[in-house]
Formats: structure tokens, C-alpha cells, sequence
């Protein structure tokens, strides 16, 4: 038989897809990361299923177990507390063992945090990397952003409200000012996006209590043509290139090629401004 991953709601009930509610109808059981939080969406949707608790800490023991059942003709659904299985949620192992045993698994795809927050982000949604928690250890965490700090895609972060204010920090230090995206409960009755730059919310939550859950998009590190000399300094580089035997057409292209700044600007700078 076999392991079907299915994603349930990250808020709203109502998400639940009505091919999950046929799959945790249909399986013999369902392996769930908290057995409470699970049975409170059975009930709701009249499921009666039996549950097994599934937790990271336990989840190699219970693959074996799980694995087993599966084997001898049982179906089971993975389900964690909100979103997909596996996605900062336990399941992973529990994939890689059933695959090693040949069995079939099936995704019943649901709501998932991190894709919700990129695509309501306004950031360049092209290329992303999810970054799930930063570590609460300084030196992990610090070797993480340093790892991820001169990446041109977008990144994106779990992060729990009471660590907020902290990680505003810990990322505006590594990574310097940048575009963000802080959304915050997702699909709930306070969904809240707030668009702008890291500095301003690091300012906005020394006053204000952070509350609920939250998913931080923030955008890459800018491409390397991105001007880094300000157009002053450029039009001076191409005003030297001049007085060495350029003629302007040239140094203002020569210019905007080693600076990333628009040729036509440099060019108007170096003719207008004598
Ligand atoms: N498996 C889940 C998924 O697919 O997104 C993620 C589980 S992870 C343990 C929980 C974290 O996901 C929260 O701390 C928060 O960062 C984010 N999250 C989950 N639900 C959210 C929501 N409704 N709004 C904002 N962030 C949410």
C-alpha cells in the first residue's frame, strides 16, 4: 500500500482540499506530528480515523513502525500541524525510508507557509531559496546569513514573534539594508503584509509586540552591475578617460560598463556639467 503526504491548512479551514479530506477518509491511519492539533481538523471535517503521533524526536522509531503497517497491506496518510509535511515539519526521514523500502508515496498537495508569504511578498518571486529557522545559536545563525549574504535571490524565513526584533537585526547586519516582506498569519482573520525596508521595521518593533506567526521574505543581494560608485565618481572616471584621448561617446560607455551606470547618463553628466 501507500504513504500519502498530505498538506492541510496553514489557518483557514477551509483550505483543506477535498482530495485530502478523501485520502485521510481513505487511509487505514494517519501519522500526525500532534495528535490534538489533527484530531480538532478530523472532527471538523467528520473524519474518524486512528491517529499515530509522529513527532521529530521519535519519527525514526515510528518510520520503522509506520513502514511496517504499510508492508503488510495498510495505507497511511502523514499529516503535520499546518502546511505540507516536510516542509520545516517532520516527514523527510519517513520519505527517504519508505523510498528505500520501494514504497509507493503520493503527495495530496495543500497551503504551505513560505510560498503563500513569496508570492504576496511583491519580490521577485524568479528565483528564491528557502531558509527555513535561523538557529537560536549565535554562531549558527551568524554562519548561515554569511553563507546566504552575497546570494542575488530572493530568501526567505520562518521566524517565531518573540525571536522577531532579534533576527531584524541579526539580518540587517549581515545583509545590510534591504527590500523585506513581513507576513504575518497567513490566511487567518489578521493577515497583515508589510512591505519596506529592513531598518524601518527594526525601528517599528522596538515599540510594537510581535504576534502570531510570521514568514520574513526578503530580497537577494543586488546584481554586480548595480552602480556601487555614485554617478559623481563615474563622471569623474570618464572625465579622466577623456583627458587621456577618449572621446566622450567612448568614456561614457567604457564608464557605464566598469560602474553600472547608464552610459546616456554619463554621457549627459560629461557634456552638460563642464
Ligand atoms: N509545514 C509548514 C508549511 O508548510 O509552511 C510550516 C511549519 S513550521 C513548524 C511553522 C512556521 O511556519 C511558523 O513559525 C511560521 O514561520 C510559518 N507559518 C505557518 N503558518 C503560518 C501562517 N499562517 N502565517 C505566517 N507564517 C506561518
Amino acid at each position: 500500500m501507500k504513504l500519502y503526504l498530505v498538506g492541510t491548512p496553514i489557518g483557514n479551514l477551509s483550505d483543506i482540499s477535498p482530495r485530502a479530506i478523501d485520502t485521510l477518509k481513505d487511509v487505514d491511519f494517519i501519522a500526525a506530528e500532534d495528535t490534538r492539533v489533527t484530531l480538532k481538523i478530523l472532527t471538523h471535517f467528520n473524519i474518524k480515523k486512528p491517529l499515530l503521533s509522529c513527532r521529530e524526536h521519535n519519527i525514526r522509531h515510528k518510520s520503522k513502525e509506520i513502514i511496517r503497517r504499510i508492508e503488510s497491506g495498510e495505507s497511511c496518510a502523514m499529516v503535520s500541524d499546518a502546511g505540507m509535511p516536510c516542509i520545516s515539519d517532520p516527514g523527510e526521514e519517513l520519505v527517504r525510508e519508505c523510498a528505500k523500502c520501494g514504497i509507493e508515496i503520493v503527495v495530496v498537495p495543500g497551503p504551505c507557509a513560505l510560498i503563500s508569504a513569496l508570492c504576496l511578498s511583491g519580490l521577485s518571486t524568479e528565483r528564491f531559496s528557502f531558509e527555513g529557522f535561523l538557529s537560536v545559536k549565535k554562531r549558527s545563525r551568524r554562519e548561515h546569513l554569511e553563507a546566504i549574504k552575497n546570494l542575488n535571490h530572493t530568501l526567505i524565513f520562518y521566524e517565531a514573534p518573540h525571536k522577531l526584533e532579534y533576527t531584524l537585526k541579526d539580518l540587517y547586519e549581515t545583509l545590510g539594508e534591504r527590500q523585506i516582506a513581513i507576513c504575518r498569519e497567513l490566511t487567518k482573520i489578521h493577515e497583515e503584509v508589510k512591505r519596506g525596508n529592513l531598518s524601518e521595521f527594526i525601528t517599528f518593533y522596538e515599540t510594537q509586540k510581535p504576534r502570531g506567526e510570521f514568514v520574513l521574505v526578503i530580497e537577494g543581494k543586488k546584481h554586480e552591475n548595480t552602480p556601487e560608485t555614485d554617478i559623481k565618481e563615474a563622471v569623474q572616471i570618464a572625465r579622466k578617460l577623456t583627458s587621456e584621448g577618449l572621446s566622450t561617446a567612448e568614456a561614457s560607455k567604457l564608464t557605464a560598463k566598469q560602474t553600472g551606470h547608464k552610459r546616456s547618463e554619463i554621457y549627459r553628466q560629461l557634456t552638460v556639467i563642464k
